[in-house]
């Protein structure tokens, strides 16, 4: 006999589970997979990045889309200080890095979901693995209970946390969204949110896996700069990733829908490799490197300024050989090749051809709309019993912490409130 089920073994569903179990409900915690957190230990490259330790509550609620201000209730009581602290004294000391984003600091996402674990377990938590949850039982407005493969639990209060759709091969499959919609929730349709971009040209294969701390990200529709970023550049095989991409990765596919419709050409995305130098400069500093050197072939002078494979990408792209007959020397350089070699490494364009899917994103958008559920508990206001939490909700965020940071703020309001709703139903 429990009083509280929660589906789903993320890290919304476990916050939920512990924060129920410790205010005193038997708390039954279902997940489908062999194991919890599986989407939680591949976060930040599994190193996670489990919160932003942005105090000012403004500014860190004004990170999310407009639906965002539902959070200030939540967060209100497990805002990121909460959640520093909360996995502080229980033995995982953090980092914080660029922008406020906090790591474990043994950088392990493990170390974070053990945190979890003895949560769960302080608050006797029974947690049953390898359980798929078919269908949630319902009369007159109210959760009665859920239905599993073999069989059914009778139970009061429901604690939805079974994630949104991206990466389903980590047990996100959108389950919960399809059990609210015919319960009559309007789940706004989920599309990958944070996802990376794939490009037109084939030969960004070539620079594979070079990563940037930090370049200036523009958006172009022709000519016209539309949006412009700085942030962390990954390239693919496929084209790009990196949380600068997967901030701009909506406003750039919008970009593209407006294009089309139009009938103008995709979108361009233009990296800044040197996004703190003026064009001068640079071509100053590229002029000084040719001048001091005249017998070194530009490709070695270029090597030195920028990774190799980057260097000769842009040499091919300025139309200059890199073969071992053909190559030039930095005395051989006109005026017109360097004034475009200094404007390919400040305005280097790969064209926009599609979002990955959502087995690639990191977060989805969409899901159950933030007006439809009573943030001061978590619960849904159209069926009593039922709270839903992490990131079954559209609320956008960008990368950075932010999203689970909603994960822990929902789960514990979510558990906090069941365990009261089946104290109450219990008389
Ligand atoms: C590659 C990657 C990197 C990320 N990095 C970060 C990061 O560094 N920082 C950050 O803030 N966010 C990051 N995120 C996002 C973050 O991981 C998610 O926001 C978070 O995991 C959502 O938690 P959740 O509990 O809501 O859902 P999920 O983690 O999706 O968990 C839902 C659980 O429910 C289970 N389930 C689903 N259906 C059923 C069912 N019918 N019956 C039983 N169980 C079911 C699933 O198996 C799953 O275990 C990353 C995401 C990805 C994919």
């Amino acid at each position: 006999m429990y009083d509280v089920v929660v589906v789903g073994a993320g890290p919304a569903g476990l916050m939920a589970a512990g924060a129920a179990g410790a205010a005193g409900a038997r708390v039954l915690l279902l997940e489908k997979n062999r194991g919890p957190g599986r989407k939680l230990l591949i976060s930040g490259g599994g190193r996670c990045n489990f919160t932003n330790a942005e105090t000012d509550m403004h500014r860190l609620i004004s990170r999310y889309d407009t639906a965002g201000k539902a959070l200030f209730s939540p967060f209100a009581r497990m805002g990121p200080t909460q959640v520093l602290e909360f996995f502080a004294s229980r033995g995982m000391p953090y980092k914080t890095e660029d922008n406020n984003r906090a790591f474990p600091r043994s950088d392990k996402s493990s170390s974070v979901l053990q945190v979890l674990l003895d949560y769960i377990e302080e608050g006797r938590v029974t947690l049953r693995t390898q359980t798929t949850v078919k269908a949630l039982r319902t009369d007159s407005g109210r959760v009665q209970g859920v239905e599993l493969q073999d069989g059914s639990i009778d139970v009061g209060s429901v604690v939805v946390s079974t994630g949104g759709l991206a990466r389903p091969d980590t047990g996100s499959t959108g389950d919960g969204f399809s059990w609210l919609e015919q319960l009559g929730h309007s789940i706004v349709r989920p599309e990958p949110s944070l996802v990376p971009v794939v490009v037109e040209e084939d030969w960004v294969t070539d620079l594979q896996g070079l990563a940037f701390a930090e370049l200036r990200i523009s958006l172009r529709l022709g000519e016209k700069t539309i949006s412009k970023t700085d942030g962390k550049v990954l390239f693919t095989h496929f084209g790009l990733s990196g949380p600068g991409i997967l901030n701009l990765a909506t406003r750039i596919s919008q970009a593209a829908a407006e294009a089309r419709k139009q009938g103008q050409p995709a979108p361009t995305i233009s990296l800044n490799f040197f996004p703190t130098l003026d064009g001068g400069s640079l071509d100053r500093q590229l002029q000084d490197e040719l001048s001091a050197y005249p017998r070194r072939l530009l490709r070695t002078i270029l090597e030195s300024m920028l990774p190799p494979r980057l260097a000769r990408c842009i040499l091919a792209e300025a139309g200059v050989s890199t073969g071992l007959s053909g190559e030039i020397t930095a005395s051989e350089v006109p005026k017109q090749l360097r004034k475009r070699i200094v404007s390919l490494m400040q305005d280097f364009r790969l064209t926009y051809r599609e979002l990955q899917s959502e087995d690639w994103a990191v977060v989805s958008s969409g899901g159950v709309p933030a007006n439809e559920v009573d943030f001061r508990s978590m619960e849904s206001k159209m069926i009593a019993g039922l709270f839903v939490c992490g990131d079954m909700l559209n609320i956008n965020r960008p990368s950075g912490g932010y999203s689970l940071q909603i994960c822990w703020a929902t789960g514990y309001v979510a558990g906090l409130s069941s365990a009261e709703a089946a104290r109450f139903q219990h008389g």
